[in-house]
């Protein structure tokens, strides 16, 4: 159950330590996810950590709203 993105609308498995699926987490800005694999490495499950885990999914949640309709054609590039 934990084991799906947390991003709405996304279906794809993740590792059970990863943040999201592999799509989702390259999507995210290089210095956030530098930053949660320090946390994660260093203080993991820290309140710290599961802040930035957090606002990574938020972002990543914000990005995922549609504009309109337009992600009907999500398998142009399939
Ligand atoms: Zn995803």
């Amino acid at each position: 159950m934990s084991n799906v993105c947390p991003v709405e609308r996304c279906d794809n498995r993740k590792q059970e330590n990863q943040v999201a699926c592999a799509h989702h987490w390259y999507k995210l800005p290089s210095e956030l996810r530098a930053r949660i694999w320090r946390l994660f490495r260093n203080e993991r499950g820290s309140a710290a950590h599961l802040q930035a885990i957090r606002e990574s999914i938020q972002l990543l949640n914000l990005r995922a709203k549609p504009k309109g309709e337009s992600d009907v054609d999500d398998h142009r590039d399939a």
